[in-house]
């Protein structure tokens, strides 16, 4: 049977340990002097030898013959130990016994002497999984402990440990190795398989194991299967082909080429590349962009080692720029587990990395096509301010007041500030402006919850604007475009953000983001897609900027259809 080269190669003897020594010489000295705490708490990230070295420990304790620290590996001890057959030595895994009677049933068979041993020792690991009653249970253990009792506790995450642990125990902290010491130790244990390791294969192992040597292992059992394993075998065997492609991507982002960056990435999801992993990829080529920028000379280690220095150092842009691509690229990231469509956030992600910048794109639905003949607004030449020019019919509130409001003196809508100092609004019936009593002494009134742009569109207003009768509406057209479309167009389609529908005299008018999104849709055939669904006339117009929404918003509000009071 094949045996895990991380179990083949596990560590003996202290000796026999790579990159602890700060914490294994202490130890063979504690072992040397005999003077052994009680209770130890190894620290540390997973896979950097903290169960490892808790056993050397227990062997090196209870050994006949200790040699300069180490366990001799040869006497009986030693050896019952090794075959798992030494009952005095218990491992526990407290991430899967963190019952509180685990620790009570140790706690009465602790007070028995060794069997064969000198000390019982009990291995507990991921000791913070302990439930608090466990704990309590352990820790009146640790206060009086008997002599030929010692603890060996290791934990990934020391802030669950209790404090009143922690006081009682001595405590080691494992390190991260560096990606060289992974290395280093990777090639010696290849040669020792007869396996050709190259050497910037090894380097790339050593980044990917990340500071934990049994990943390091891991990792090169998985490109062991050919005996020559270069820089190619690891990207292929880790599935990091993509590395190549990630950087052709940034490239055309780096060239602002939308199109050729959406295409790029339309042919990868083709091939079955998924959506986060792509992100994930662009986001650790831009980083590494970054650190080679900002630490030159001793950056290597910084590295994720999937990109050549050459192909980073090509990358153009600023610092600030690299950054920016990061934050936007994590911004996505961390939308996507929640995103009903993934394929849709890295679209949306490449355009907004080739400069275009979504965030300012403001949508509110478009002006409402009333139900009766709207009064339509003039502005006079001297005043500014629009007048209706014949009074429109009182549209009562679309909502009933959520509390009890006073009566309906038809309080004035108060635009937001900006629009109100230089446009008040008249309403239709009121008498002329000079009449009008001032802001301050309206009956209070709440902040207007409508025709803000920066609510979300479906909190203040139904999801779809009511279409004019005998038309369908914006969401009714949408889902009956799924059968007319490729799903690609159609799900351009589903965008609130970057398409919407609205009905004007008649026709259906179709705002369209700029650029990939116009593109793709101002095209005959899907025209003639809508018009068959619409039935009626279409047309394309640019989604507006907020400066023509706040207009837009202003005319809506003379129609009072947008207004809910509460
Ligand atoms: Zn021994």
């Amino acid at each position: 049977m094949y045996e895990a080269l991380y179990r083949k190669y596990r560590p003996q003897t202290f000796d026999d340990v790579v990159g602890q020594e700060h914490i294994t010489e202490t130890l063979k000295q504690q072992i040397i002097t005999g003077r052994l705490s009680h209770a130890y708490l190894f620290v540390g990230t997973r896979g950097t030898g903290k169960t490892t070295c808790a056993r050397i420990l227990a062997k090196a304790v209870n050994c006949e013959h200790p040699v300069n620290g180490n366990p001799c590996l040869r006497c009986d001890t030693c050896r019952a130990m090794e075959a798992g057959e030494l009952m005095d030595v218990t491992e526990l895994d407290a991430a899967s016994n963190n019952g509180v009677d685990d620790v009570r049933m140790l706690r009465d068979e602790a007070v028995f002497s060794p069997t064969r041993a000198k000390k019982r020792v009990y291995i507990i690991d991921e000791v913070h999984m302990l439930s608090k009653p466990a704990f309590n249970a352990l820790l009146k253990i640790l206060e009086e402990p008997p002599e030929h009792l010692m603890f060996i506790l290791a934990t990934t995450e020391l802030n669950k440990v209790l404090p009143t642990i922690l006081s009682r125990c001595q405590r080691h902290s494992f390190r991260r190795l560096d990606a060289d010491t992974v290395a280093q130790h990777l090639l010696k244990v290849a040669q020792k398989e007869e396996l050709t390791l190259t050497e910037d294969a090894a380097q790339l192992l050593g980044r990917l194991a990340d500071g934990g040597m049994r990943d390091g292992m891991s990792l090169l059992d998985q490109c062991a299967s050919k005996k020559l394993v270069d820089r190619d075998t690891v990207l292929s065997a880790m599935g990091l082909m993509g590395a190549t492609f990630t950087a052709e991507l940034a490239e055309r982002l780096a060239q602002r080429d939308t199109e050729g960056a959406l295409l790029f990435f339309r042919e990868m999801w083709q091939e079955g590349k998924d959506p986060a992993t792509l992100l994930g990829e662009l986001a650790s080529f831009y980083r590494d962009a970054l650190m080679l920028r900002l630490a030159p000379k001793g950056g290597g280690e910084l590295l994720s080692g999937l990109y050549d220095t050459g192909t980073l150092r090509a990358v153009t842009g600023s610092e600030g720029e690299l950054l920016n691509s990061l934050n936007v690229i994590e911004k996505y990231l961390s939308g996507m587990r929640d995103a009903a469509n993934p394929r849709l956030q890295v679209e949306l992600c490449l355009i907004e990395l080739c400069g275009l910048e979504a965030a300012k794109v403001v949508y509110v639905p478009a002006a409402q096509e009333p139900k009766s003949a709207p009064a339509p607004v003039k502005r006079s030449e001297n005043t500014k301010k629009p007048v209706p020019e014949k009074k429109a019919e009182p549209v009562p509130a679309p909502e009933p007041p959520a509390e009890e409001a006073p009566p309906w003196e038809e309080p004035p809508y108060i635009p937001p500030a900006e629009d109100f100092e230089e446009e008040p609004y008249i309403y239709p019936d009121e008498p002329p402006a000079e009449d009008y009593p001032p802001f301050e002494e309206t009956p209070s009134y709440e902040e207007p919850p409508v025709c803000e742009p920066e609510l979300p569109y479906e909190e203040s207003t139904p999801a779809s604007p009511a279409a004019p009768e005998g038309h369908p509406d914006w969401r009714s057209i949408v889902d009956a475009l799924k059968d007319k479309l490729d799903v690609g167009t159609h799900m351009l389609f589903t965008d609130d953000f970057a398409v919407s529908g609205s009905w004007e005299n008649g026709e259906l008018i179709i705002e369209v983001m700029p650029g990939f999104y116009m593109n793709m849709l101002n095209k005959s055939d899907v025209i003639e897609a809508v018009q068959a669904v619409c039935g009626a006339a279409v047309h394309f117009r640019e989604l507006r900027s907020p400066a023509e929404i706040r207009e837009d918003k202003l005319n809506a509000l003379s129609r009072f259809d947008n207004v809910i009071f509460q």
